[in-house]
């Protein structure tokens, strides 16, 4: 061993298959434990399993749980409309591709945001004392790592190619990519596209458009052909009852994509809408009672929602597309009951 040589000397293909799989493990932090299990609960994850993922991120990506699922389910509401916080169709695929680390940064930064959107995400002592406040010291605890495992010039640019990794592949191409170029299996009501059929270097996370048609799914692959890497490890975690899968497409409640509310729905609602609220109060009554923050969150719906028949004044265009805004938000709130209180409105028309 050199004096700038780390415990494990490797060959240069094995620092690269090192970086493969340590950014490998990083996209399988996002996109089962961010994205699928906290964000739109389609699966449920043992809680060592979901613990080991948290601590993943803090090491190498120094994001927040709940800034991360709020971001992300307020771009699930708001879609190519003003309020997406990354959207290539209204900032310009450059702006997003390679700025979108800075947009994500932005629109974390708005307590509005976290407060709205944040609800059921850790909230423990170590998210409170460690990993929401010591976010660089993670970060530096894996580059110190890194350089002591595989060598100072080795492990530096491990180390860059695992921290770059999320701000480029999820920010930068997910977020741009995947709302301008490539296939569509679904005509969605926003832009999103597949990227690649084979989903592996980002998890299955390729498969955009899918996942806009089925937020709610577990697995993301809707064709033969494709392949979702995030659900192979998803399955092989169920396998060892270390994960649940909640829903998958097609299921009757959440299968088809989803129905956009119109101006039936809206006069409809108007007109059951103490049925509606019936109905919503029976959807609150299904809550957890542990579920505090979900609660506040589906109380804050229920006075938009009851503010639609309130605006007579507004035209009714622009009570539709609020309407519709609701209905996304409430289908990628990761709150089953609010999910299914939504699909039901829908159905009133
Ligand atoms: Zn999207
Ligand atoms: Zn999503």
């Amino acid at each position: 061993m050199s004096l700038f040589g780390g415990l494990f000397d490797l060959p240069w293909w094995g620092h690269v298959l090192v970086a493969l799989g340590l950014t490998h493990l990083t996209i399988l932090a996002v996109t089962i434990f961010l994205h699928r299990n906290q964000t739109h609960r389609a699966i449920e994850l043992h809680p060592a399993v979901g613990h080991a993922f948290r601590l993943w991120l803090w090491l190498t990506t120094g994001m927040r749980t709940r800034e991360w699922v709020a971001v992300h389910r307020k771009h699930h509401a708001y879609c190519e409309r003003e309020g997406d916080p990354h959207s290539p169709k209204l900032l310009g695929l450059n702006r997003v591709l390679w700025g979108g680390v800075l947009l994500y940064v932005k629109e974390s930064a708005n307590p509005d945001t976290i407060a709205r959107y944040g609800h059921l995400t850790p909230d423990d002592w170590l998210e409170r004392n460690l990993y929401s406040r010591y976010v660089m010291f993670g970060l530096t605890l894996t580059g110190l790592a890194d350089v002591m495992l595989f060598g100072i010039v080795p492990g530096a640019l491990i180390f860059v190619a695992q921290i770059a990794w999320i701000p480029f592949w999820a920010a930068g191409v997910i977020n741009g990519v995947g709302h301008y170029w490539g296939y569509r299996n679904w005509s969605t009501d926003n832009a999103s596209t597949n990227m690649f059929p084979i989903g592996m270097l980002i998890g299955g996370e390729e498969l955009h458009n899918n996942h806009h048609a089925y937020p709610t799914s577990a697995r993301f692959s809707n064709r033969w052909y494709e392949i979702d890497a995030g659900w192979a490890w998803i399955r092989l975690l169920a396998a060892l009852g270390l994960a649940t899968v909640k829903r998958l497409p097609p299921e009757p409640r959440f299968g088809a994509p989803a129905v956009l509310a119109d101006l039936h729905t809206l006069e409809a609602l108007i007109a059951h809408r103490y049925d509606a609220m019936n109905a919503y109060d029976a959807a609150l009554g299904r809550l957890p009672r542990d579920a505090q923050d979900a609660r506040r969150t589906m109380q804050a719906m229920k006075s938009d929602l009851v503010a639609l028949w309130g605006r007579s004044l507004s035209g009714r265009d622009q009570l539709v597309s609020r309407l519709q805004t609701w209905c996304r938000l409430a289908d990628a709130s990761g709150i089953i009951p609010l999910a299914e209180f939504s699909r039901r409105l829908r159905s009133y028309a």
